[in-house]
């Protein structure tokens, strides 16, 4: 399959006063054409932080990119674009969908002209062209009566139809990689599934390769192929969804898929926190950064970091109970599928 996106040892660090945060440490993945990728994890373990880079959001200083290579389309090295170049990247063949549209989309401009503008300046459309291809991408996202919706402002717009909107700015250059980050999270419910099948639905027919950042795993269940689950800065467990849904090899994996509301379950009694919190990513501990909240760590957890180990081809966890001289542990029962 062709690789849309491959990324190798990303390292990217913060600036701060009081020292440098450790934000990414050496992450590892690709994503194939007509994938969708979930990258998962608790808030701070650096999941926005790698989209943002590989769109290059991130200004540096404060951010620094350490090491590692960030390869888009089988040839293009983002790490090291120019930003007159990258500028062009992004929004034509890189697009984006950010958690809060009301911060992203322009207050002061009607949403047709907000779709139009890229397309003029992306595709080099006349104004007239991008105004019906405006309206045609309204319809596909499916909001009514898209001629009226055109000259209305994003304040206009319940929360749902704001997020359509984004996501119709995203595609409206037809991107080959789509980085979609917590696109639901301030979404009600009910129009989060209604904004997952959305996606899902264009993402089937375009055949889009997307990467999804999110702490809810129903919508992982629902929309991706593959996961990467991260924690503190590393990739712990990357499986297919059904590995680590079904199979996952990894505690935090584990601790995750007890602790997590997921779209598919009305049962919210069972939901399990994991105790404690991530490590100070100042000083990141020597051995597993999870060991400080690991039910089942070892000596050796405190002082090595966990070896990625194969579970199955595709699937690894960055466990040292997954050595074969390590007692052995049963996945527990119940993980909520
Ligand atoms: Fe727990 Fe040790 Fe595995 Fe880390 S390496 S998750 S501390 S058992
Ligand atoms: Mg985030």
């Amino acid at each position: 399959a062709k690789k849309i996106l491959e990324v190798e040892n990303l390292q990217v660090s913060f600036q701060t006063y009081a020292g440098e945060v450790q934000a990414v440490r050496g992450v590892s993945f690709h994503l194939n054409k007509g994938e969708v990728l979930a990258i998962v994890g608790e808030s701070g373990c650096g999941k926005s932080v790698t989209a943002q880079t590989i769109m290059r959001l991130i200004p540096s200083p404060p951010s620094v990119i350490k090491n590692g290579s960030i390869k888009f389309d089988e040839s293009v090295e983002i790490t090291t674009l120019s930003e007159k170049r990258m500028q062009k990247i992004r929004g034509s063949e890189m697009g984006m969908i950010f958690q809060d549209p009301m911060t992203s989309l322009n207050p002061t401009m009607t949403v047709g002209n907000q779709i139009a503008e890229s397309l003029i300046k992306h595709q080099g459309m006349s104004k007239k062209q991008a105004r019906e291809r405006a309206i045609e991408i309204l319809k596909l996202v499916g909001i009514s009566n898209p001629e009226g919706r055109v000259k209305q402002y994003p304040h206009e717009m319940s929360g749902g139809m704001r997020q359509r909107i984004m996501i119709a700015i995203a595609l409206a250059c037809s991107p080959k990689l789509l980085i979609a980050d917590e696109p639901t999270t301030a979404l009600d419910v009910t129009i989060q599934a209604q904004i997952i099948e959305l996606m899902q639905k264009l993402q089937e027919k375009t055949d889009s390769s997307i990467i999804l950042i999110t702490h809810d795993l129903g919508v992982v269940a629902d929309m991706a192929h593959r996961v990467v689950v991260m924690y503190a800065g590393k990739i712990v467990e990357d499986g297919t969804v059904d590995d680590i849904f079904y199979r996952s090899r990894h505690p935090y994996t584990w601790g995750l898929l007890k602790s997590v509301p997921r779209l598919d379950t009305e049962n919210k009694s069972e939901l399990v926190p994991i105790p404690g919190t991530p490590p100070d990513l100042f000083a990141p501990p020597k051995g597993c950064p999870f060991a400080a909240r690991c039910p089942y760590a070892m000596d050796i957890c405190l002082e090595e970091f966990p070896d990625n180990f194969e579970i199955n081809t595709g699937h690894h966890a960055a466990c040292w109970l997954n050595h074969p001289q390590a007692p052995k542990v049963d996945r527990p029962e119940g993980l909520g599928e």
